[in-house]
């Protein structure tokens, strides 16, 4: 069972951060300060079928079982993206990049926001590493933090 509250380095840059970047949704990706192993995405695991859901319903879809929650995969291949420069929704900076991702060992495609600085380098089927990035606005106009895949190893933050 992982441990989803957050750690005292967390709670720290919270209340010491009065007007930071949010995360545009809360309790779909883990938050920096990050220790050992980098943002990681928040699933649910079917304790019954055990399949894996991104991101995580109120009950399995298939067999209505209860659902823990747990760490994703922060490695996967890029299945498929595209760049959208139409007006965007949910606060998104324009232009900005989405693609399918298929989790390393979770047997899940996801969508994401891809890197759109890396849009050079992308390619179907290239590895890309989960980052999570101060990216466009809530909707409001505070900046948001946003969950995305890059093709790039370091952290973005
Ligand atoms: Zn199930």
């Amino acid at each position: 069972m992982v441990d989803f509250s957050l750690t005292e380095a967390q709670k720290a840059l919270q209340e010491n951060t009065p007007r930071g970047p949010e995360p545009i949704l809360k309790g779909i990706f883990t938050l920096p300060p990050y220790e050992q192993e980098g943002p990681r995405l928040i699933g649910g695991l079917c304790a019954r079928c055990t399949r894996k859901f991104f991101p995580s319903p109120f009950v399995c879809p298939y067999c209505l079982g209860e659902l823990e929650k747990v760490h994703l995969s922060s490695q996967g291949t890029l299945h498929s993206f595209t760049v959208v420069r139409v007006k965007a929704p949910y606060g998104l900076s324009l232009p900005y990049c989405l693609g399918y991702v298929d989790l390393k060992d979770d047997g899940l495609r996801v969508l994401a926001l891809i890197d759109f600085t890396c849009i050079e380098d992308l390619r179907i089927g290239m590895e890309v590493t989960l980052c999570v990035k101060e990216f466009g606005h809530d909707g409001k106009g505070n900046p948001a933090l946003r969950y995305m895949f890059s093709p790039k190893t370091e952290r973005l933050l």
